[in-house]
């Protein structure tokens, strides 16, 4: 989802049922006001947090006394529409808030090398899964699904954090003074293509211990396929009907999209998103119910691939498989070209009627 930050002040804010899609329109007079008296203290509706505070709780990832685990989880949640942090308590030496995060959007730095607008408008859109529509959906499958290798990997890997920080240092001296000696393993591959992009802190999801950095990378893994199922995201079997739980017809690309059209699908229609109500919302409960699956299968260690399947008889089968085969399973009945990247027709702006009688002729 892009998330719906400022709804209630009539900023249309455009993150994804998933993201805090920010898109900020003419009320931004108003927000600024409002948000400089401080009143500002809302993620808008949690969304992604609802359902992954209550994927974690029913797969018994957590218990509700593990607050800080959780707390770290809604964080790698946030993430995706947030990668720079803008809106994570303490995490930005400028200190971050809502209205930076808004003069990002709205901001000068219209390049695709800015980390929060790659995210939701450019090459990274698959951290919400949609893409720009010279993407093919094999290449954004292939995209999400390596992005989710890596927070799983971070995740579940034992000392992942430290880990983590010694190839990222390997691969940047790398890049400065390149030895011919040095041959990267597929996991620096993954952290040199990142490191183009993201500024370390992006990379670490802002994390200094071990426990933020592996519950927020699982955060941001649930982000993904949370999104996959938002109507606004991606075309699957069932879309005309409501629930959007079939397989991927194609994946959307947001920058194509009418961004009021796309928060009426990320968000609940009135009050206040709560654990019932939040299935009321398209596609929300298979989400709630893919996120639970997968933090199953990390409570019970399963494994990427199904080479070692046999050694953990509680899976059924392995993360890959269940991404690749379940999740983000295409249609078979379609073929490549009708996959093709491109936003759902009702999403798309209309075009402006002309005026029948002339009010600017006068
Ligand atoms: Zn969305
Ligand atoms: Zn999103």
């Amino acid at each position: 989802m892009k998330f719906s930050l400022i709804k209630k002040l009539s900023l249309s804010t455009s993150a994804c049922f998933m993201t805090a899609g920010l898109i900020l329109n003419s009320n931004l007079a108003l927000a600024f006001g409002i948000a400089a008296k401080g009143t500002f203290k809302t993620y808008g509706q949690p969304v992604h947090e609802t359902i992954t505070q209550k994927a974690a709780l029913d797969s018994g990832l957590l218990t509700s006394a593990q607050e800080l685990e959780m707390k770290h989880l809604i964080e790698g949640v946030r993430f995706n529409d947030d990668p720079e942090a803008y809106l994570l308590e303490g995490a930005r030496q400028d200190g971050g808030g809502v209205i930076s995060f808004a003069l990002e959007f709205l901001g000068s730095k219209k390049d695709k090398t800015d980390p929060t607008k790659a995210s939701h408008f450019g090459d990274y859109q698959f951290l919400h899964a949609m893409g720009n529509s010279d993407m093919g959906a094999e290449e954004i499958k292939e995209k999400i699904i390596l992005y989710v290798y890596h927070c799983w990997k971070m995740a579940t890997e034992k000392d992942s954090l430290a880990n983590f920080t010694k190839d990222y240092e390997l691969v940047l001296q790398q890049e400065k003074s390149p030895s011919p000696d040095v041959k990267y393993t597929r996991d620096q591959i993954i952290v040199r293509r990142a490191v183009n992009l993201f500024p370390k802190e992006v990379l670490f999801f802002h994390s200094v211990t071990q426990a933020q950095f592996q519950y927020r990378a699982l955060g941001s893994l649930l982000h993904v396929i949370q999104d996959s199922y938002a109507k606004g995201h991606v075309v699957r079997v069932g879309w005309e009907s409501g629930a959007n739980d079939g397989k991927v017809l194609y994946f959307q690309n947001y920058t194509e999209q009418d961004s009021n059209e796309h928060n009426h699908l990320d968000n609940h229609d009135h009050g206040k998103v709560n654990h019932q109500n939040v299935n009321d919302i398209p596609g929300a409960k298979i989400a709630y119910e893919r996120s639970k699956q997968m933090l199953s299968m990390i409570v019970n260690q399963c494994p990427w691939t199904s080479g070692t399947l046999g050694n953990s008889p509680t899976c059924a089968q392995s993360v890959y498989n269940f991404l690749d085969k379940e999740i983000f399973a295409f249609d078979e009945s379609t073929d490549w070209k009708s996959r093709g990247t491109r936003s759902h027709p009702d999403l798309i702006p209309k075009p402006v009627q002309p005026d029948p009688y002339g009010a600017s002729g006068g």
